[in-house]
C-alpha cells in the first residue's frame, strides 16, 4: 500500500502519521522525490483503513499495490534510482559501459585489457574470479588470486571493478570490489540474496536463465529487504526453444522493468547471444529501447580465452564498438561515464 502526502506535508503532522503505521507493525519506505513524498507500507496491510489513513490532513490519495514486489516497485518510488560507484552514476540517464574478460586469467591478461577499455571509454573494470561453471572440469576461475589481479588492475588504470560472488562466505574477500555481481544462476539463492541485503555494496543482480519478470524482481525485493538499496538489474538473455543463439536478449525487459521499478537496468548482449557477432547489433537495440549500460565481455586474446571466448570482443573490436555506443548513447541523451 502506498500513501502519497500532500506537497510539502508539516514533519510534525508526517510524524504522528508514521507513527500510527509503526504502531500497528508495519515497515514503512519513505520516499521523498522533488514533487511528491510516498510512504511505502510494508507488512500485513490488510488491516489498514483506507478512510482513516485519509482522514489525516497530509495525506493526498492511498493505493494499494498489487504486486508482490513492493521497495523496488516504481509506485513506492516514482523516481528513477541513480546508484553512485566510485564517482559514476548509474541510472536515469546515467550511462556505464563494463568490459573485461569472463574469467581473470593471469596478470599480463588482466592489465592489458582494463588498460584497453579504460582508453576506449569503459568507466568498470568486470572479470570473474569466482566462476559458475555447467562442468566441474572445467576452469573455475582464479578465486582469490583473481581478485587480487583484479584489484591490482584497478590499482594501476583507476577502474572500478565488477566481479561476481558465489558464496555468503566469500563475502569479506569482497571488501574492495565496487560492485558486486549476482550471477543468472544465483539469481534465487536466497541464503545469498539475504546476505547482500545486510551488506551496503552495491550490487549487479543478473537475471536467471528462465526467471520471470517477477521472479527478478522479487529477487531484488530481497536485498532490498535487508536494507541494502543499491541495486541495479541485469538482463542477460533468457532461454528459450532457439539453438543458434546461446540465449535470447529480452529486450522487452527494459521498457518493462522501466514501468515496474525505478532500479537501473544494464544490457549483457556478450551472454545474451553467445557470438561476438551480435554484440554490436544488441548493444544498439539496448541503447535505443532505453538501458542504463552495457556489460560486455572483452578479452585480450579470444582465441585462448578460458571460458566465453565465442563471446568475448577482441581489442581492437571492443574499441570500435565502443564508439559506436558513445555516438548512440549521446544520441539518445544518456550521460555517458565516467564524466570527463
Ligand atoms: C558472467 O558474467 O561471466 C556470467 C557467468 O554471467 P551469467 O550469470 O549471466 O551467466
Ligand atoms: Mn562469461
Amino acid at each position: 500500500m502506498i500513501v502519497v502526502l500532500k506537497q510539502h506535508p508539516e514533519k510534525e503532522r508526517v510524524d504522528r502519521l508514521m507513527r500510527h503505521f509503526t504502531d500497528m507493525g508495519l515497515q514503512i519506505n519513505y520516499s521523498e522525490g522533488e514533487n511528491t513524498t510516498i510512504l511505502g507500507l510494508m507488512g500485513d496491510t490488510t488491516r489498514v483503513n483506507e478512510r482513516d489513513i485519509l482522514a489525516y490532513d497530509v495525506v493526498e490519495r492511498v493505493q494499494r499495490v498489487t504486486e508482490p514486489f513492493k521497495a523496488v516497485n516504481r509506485k513506492f518510488h516514482p523516481e528513477d534510482t541513480v546508484i553512485e560507484v566510485a564517482g559514476r552514476k548509474i541510472g536515469a540517464g546515467y550511462f556505464n559501459v563494463m568490459a573485461g574478460p569472463c574469467s581473470v586469467e593471469s596478470e599480463e591478461q588482466i592489465i592489458e585489457v582494463a588498460e584497453t577499455v579504460k582508453k576506449a571509454g569503459a568507466s568498470f573494470l568486470r572479470g570473474g574470479a569466482f566462476k559458475p561453471r555447467t562442468s566441474p572440469y572445467s576452469f573455475q576461475g582464479l578465486e582469490a588470486e583473481g581478485l587480487r589481479l583484479l584489484l591490482e588492475a584497478k590499482r594501476q588504470t583507476g577502474l572500478p571493478i565488477v566481479t561476481e560472488i558465489m558464496s555468503e562466505k566469500h563475502l569479506d574477500l569482497f571488501a574492495d570490489v565496487d560492485i558486486i555481481q549476482l550471477g543468472a544462476r544465483n539469481m534465487q539463492n536466497f541464503m545469498l540474496l539475504k546476505e547482500l541485503g545486510r551488506s551496503n555494496k552495491p550490487i549487479l543482480l543478473k537475471r536467471g536463465l528462465s526467471a520471470t519478470m517477477e521472479e527478478f524482481l522479487m529477487a531484488a525485493e530481497y536485498i532490498f529487504a535487508g536494507g541494502n538499496t543499491n541495486v541495479m538489474l541485469c538482463e542477460r538473455g533468457i532461454r528459450t526453444f532457439e539453438t543458434m543463439i546461446r540465449n535470447n536478449l529480452d529486450i522487452s525487459a527494459i521498457p518493462l522493468v522501466k514501468q515496474c521499478s525505478h532500479l537501473p537496468i544494464i544490457i549483457d548482449p556478450s551472454h545474451a547471444a553467445g557470438r561476438r557477432d551480435m554484440v554490436q547489433p544488441l548493444s544498439r537495440a539496448a541503447i535505443a529501447a532505453g538501458a542504463d549500460g552495457l556489460l560486455i565481455e572483452t578479452h585480450n586474446n579470444p582465441r585462448c580465452a578460458l571460458c566465453d571466448g565465442a563471446q568475448s570482443l577482441d581489442l581492437p573490436q571492443f574499441d570500435a564498438v565502443m564508439q559506436d555506443i558513445k555516438r548512440r548513447a549521446a544520441f539518445e541523451g544518456r550521460a555517458l561515464q565516467p564524466e570527463v
